[in-house]
């Protein structure tokens, strides 16, 4: 990792370093973070001469090695000062909230805007909406396109940025190109590095931001985080970790609840963690709790499946929607359990303040 003395190089000193980085035969990756550019050294970078080269350079401060298995998303990365901001809220600083309907009903638009509506009312900094869906069956409903048209409506009624998920690279186009905010990986994609590419490379030079979810079948953290590494490593770091649950499912859960796994995340890693609730217990009458939980785990944020009416919904709705009323007062709940964690005291990730957000 490259810092150097200024907030970013020149494109002179760019061409200089880059020439001596490929001399090695390992390229340079820029990295555009909230306050300065760092610059990654991909390929095998343990090459003596090329740090001492690059070190001698005036303009360089420092070219640091991490030994890890992904060295940008560890906490010692130069990355950990990086700030993601979305819906007026700036990650760690607030309480991150996204709902909204899990499958967007294309012929009923309707109950998408009153959702959107009360979500707003209900304070949700970010809306959600399922325009393409993967399924448990590929003969259920896999959405349609015309939803991503009710989800930018919905969008420019309310003044709410939307997060919605992509699984191919048509659906990728065609949701930046509709000015989605927040690319959602579903779990069933948590792994497929195909996909994570088109995305990485796709939102180099944008804001947007992505929430990863954890695939089911994902078992070592390490996993999870180097897919985030993955998509950060093409250049745009505003990549958000969202477990959701894993398989097998706890008997009487949708999936296996995995909020307990915040914390452990949290020592890894400097990336945000929003937790899924409604997919990890699959029942409305569950989320609350698993919310709370998750806050008290050391969640940035949640991302809450919430309908107007969830009997008249699609998708998982009837099973996993909360009302906005419901999810305005569990909101205000998490909003209380993260308020004590910001009490002095509180146990935090090492090199993390205590009682600061976490
Ligand atoms: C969803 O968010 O509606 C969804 C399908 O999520 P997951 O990929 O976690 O199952
Ligand atoms: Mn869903």
């Amino acid at each position: 990792m490259i810092l150097p003395k200024a907030s970013r190089l020149t494109p002179e000193q760019l061409r200089e370093v880059t020439e001596i980085v490929e001399s090695f035969g390992c390229h340079l990756q820029t990295i555009v973070g909230t306050t300065r550019t760092i610059y990654a050294i991909v390929g095998d970078e343990r090459h003596e001469l090329l740090f001492s080269r690059i070190e001698g350079l005036a303009y360089i401060d420092r070219v640091d090695t991490i030994q890890s298995p992904h060295k940008l998303m560890d906490r010692r990365s130069d990355l950990a000062t990086h700030r993601m901001r979305i819906g007026g809220v700036e990650l760690g600083r607030e309480l991150l909230v996204i709902a909204g309907h899990c499958t967007i009903d294309p012929k009923n638009p309707n109950l998408f805007y009153e959702t959107a509506a009360a979500l707003k009312e209900a304070g949700v900094h970010v809306l959600r909406g399922g325009v393409w869906k993967p399924r448990t069956n590929p003969y259920s409903f896999q959405g349609d396109s015309r939803s991503l048209d009710i989800l930018m409506e919905a969008s420019a009624r309310t003044g709410l940025p939307v997060n919605t998920e992509v699984m191919d690279e048509m659906h990728l186009q065609a949701a930046l190109g509709a000015g989605v905010d927040m690319l959602q990986v579903g779990t069933r994609n948590g792994l497929n590095y195909s996909l994570l590419r088109h995305i990485g490379k796709a939102i180099v030079a944008r804001k947007t931001l992505v929430l990863l979810k954890r695939s089911r079948h994902m078992a070592p953290l390490d996993e999870f985080i180097a897919a985030a590494e993955y998509i950060t490593h093409f250049g745009n770091p505003n990549v958000i970790l969202c477990p959701r649950g894993t398989m097998p499912a706890l008997d009487g859960y949708r999936n296996h609840p995995d909020e307990s796994i915040i914390p452990l995340l949290k020592e890894k890693t400097w990336a945000p963690v929003v937790m899924d609730p409604s997919h990890a217990v699959g029942r409305s009458i569950y989320v609350e709790g698993c919310c709370l939980a998750a806050v008290a785990y050391g969640a940035d944020g949640l991302c809450v499946e919430a309908h107007i009416k969830p009997a008249a919904g699609i998708g998982d709705d009837p099973k996993q929607a909360v009302t906005p009323e419901a999810l305005a007062r569990l909101v205000e709940k998490a909003r209380a359990i993260w308020a004590l964690r910001q009490s002095p005291g509180s146990p935090a990730p090492a090199g993390e303040p205590a009682g600061t957000a976490v």
